[in-house]
């Protein structure tokens, strides 16, 4: 085992939480074969607590270990493609893509080579070890279920322009935790590998790499500014390569494509996006599912950046019996289902941070609002532990962060509720500063009957419901009781 230069988990970077040692296994590209899943599944039952985590990388993290992983088991998920060659750049963020590269019958080239070209580079090039494991890298091939949007360091979107293919580069910078801004620059297929590796080595060249601490290149590009960035890695390639940058927008959610049924590019073929509530799949379920893909379908499990799951290639004539499969194990495929886009970060138990317990709240509270509401559209909740928002407040409709109060004798945990996203205040507008657990529900679920008793229509989002009001509008439409007033935080 490594000594860890990073606070990220790896396959062979393990960190500690409350509830045992946390690993993660990288899974390049999110796919995964039967026999991948059985060996995941039987380590998860016999080292950790009998569930994977699918992370929001398409990552799998398995939790509650006692006593390590060995080092037959790491061997053996090396051969199986399951951990770098290299262990030195193991840490290495998972390279993301659409989990539907390959079958997306919009895409305009499959990015699954990509993720493989970059991921065996990494793996032949040991100086890339110093690269911050934060560095994070998106391949969108045009396709419907899209990642362009997705928070990566550095994404390449495919375009179609007179009837060719090219990559836009889009970059990290500015506020944290914003979907990458397009350059303005356009890269034919095969320049994209040669670009990353010298987008990567201008980074190294600006960081101290054996420091504790590394540097997002977020905040170098941002020292440097982008096109002094652009520059030192360009000129050695092409001077003068880009051009203005253009706006960008911050939307990101989960895709409607990514859950449900829908057709493959491949005739007669569909994939099914399965909903898995933050992520969670017990082993059983993941066997179940892994054998259900090799009956039905080409074997493989995908992997979603939105801790969901596809499974791909089922006939048309086996989808309503694969459905049923997959409701006998208590999934479901609804993308309007509350936890379809219920987000949570690693809670009391994960993190150490954490005020409250996030991911027992988050699924509580989404099984009180799937037995009182019912949903047209999706909603965005996601629950993080302390303001570092680990789940990604700026997608939200619903923010909750967790907080810890004094008030008069007693530690109070609780919550500050948020609605909209980034746009109108830093976690959105703040409608209370402090509510408990248990109050929760019933304000959340009534915030949503009035969204959907006083919407203009079906089609209006929960979002564009909020930003046709003023924040008193909002605060006198949604409120049920009086905001206690605060001692300190702690
Ligand atoms: S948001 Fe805070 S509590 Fe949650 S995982 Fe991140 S650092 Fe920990």
């Amino acid at each position: 085992m490594l000594t860890a230069s990073t606070a990220c988990p790896g396959l062979f970077y393990n960190i500690s939480a409350q509830d045992g040692i946390l690993s993660r296994v990288r899974i390049p590209g999110g796919i995964l074969d039967n026999e991948q899943c059985q060996f995941i599944a039987n380590i998860a039952d016999n080292c950790g607590g009998g569930y994977v985590d699918v992370t929001n990388r398409a990552n799998l993290q398995i939790r509650e270990i006692k006593t390590g992983i060995n080092i037959e088991i790491l061997q053996r998920l090396q051969e199986l493609g399951l951990g770098s060659a290299n262990p030195t750049v193991d840490h290495i963020r998972n390279i993301m893509t659409s989990p539907t590269a390959g079958i997306d019958p919009q895409e305009l080239i499959d990015t699954q080579p990509f993720v493989k070209a970059w991921d065996d580079y990494i793996t032949e090039h040991p100086h890339l070890a110093g690269l911050s494991a934060k560095f994070s890298v998106g391949f969108d091939g045009g396709g419907k279920v899209s990642v362009q949007n997705c928070v990566n360091d550095i994404t390449f979107a495919a375009i179609s322009e007179n009837g060719n293919v090219y990559f836009q580069l889009y970059l990290s910078f500015g506020e944290k935790g914003k979907a990458p801004k397009n350059t303005g620059i356009l890269l034919k297929p095969d320049e994209c590998l040669p670009v990353l590796a010298v987008l990567a080595d201008v980074y190294l060249d600006h960081i101290g790499v054996t420091s504790q601490r590394k540097r997002r290149l977020r905040e170098v590009i941002n020292d440097l500014g982008v096109e002094n960035y652009l520059c030192l890695a360009f000129q050695p390639l092409v001077p003068n390569y880009f051009s203005q940058l253009p706006a960008q927008t911050d939307m990101i959610t989960v895709p409607a494509d990514s859950i449900g049924i829908h057709p493959q590019k491949q005739a007669g073929l569909f994939y099914i996006g399965v909903v898995l509530p933050l992520g969670r799949l017990e082993t059983w379920q993941m066997r179940r599912l892994a054998d259900l893909a090799a009956k039905y379908g080409n074997g493989n499990l995908r992997l979603t950046p939105w801790q969901n799951l596809l499974v791909t290639d089922i006939p048309k004539k086996q989808v309503a019996e694969v459905e049923t499969e997959i409701t006998s194990l208590g999934l479901n495929i609804s993308p309007t289902n509350i936890k379809t886009s219920l987000v949570a970060c690693s809670g009391k138990r994960g993190c150490a941070a954490s005020a409250t317990e996030t991911k027992d709240h988050a699924l509580e509270l989404a099984d009180y609002l799937e037995n009182h509401i019912t949903l047209e559209h999706p909603i965005n909740i996601h629950f993080s532990g302390c303001v570092k928002s680990c789940a990604q407040h700026q997608q939200a409709d619903i923010t909750l962060l967790g907080v810890r109060i004094q008030s008069e004798n007693e530690t109070m945990e609780g919550y500050q509720l948020y609605i909209g996203d980034g746009k109108l205040q830093k976690f959105g507008y703040q409608l209370y500063e402090f509510v408990t657990f248990a109050e929760l529900p019933k304000i959340i679920a009534k915030m949503l009957c009035v969204y959907k008793n006083q919407r203009l229509n079906l089609n209006e989002s929960f979002r564009e419901f909020v930003y046709r009001y003023d924040t008193f509008q909002l605060q006198r439409l949604f409120t049920v009781k009086s905001i206690p007033k605060l001692k300190s935080n702690v």
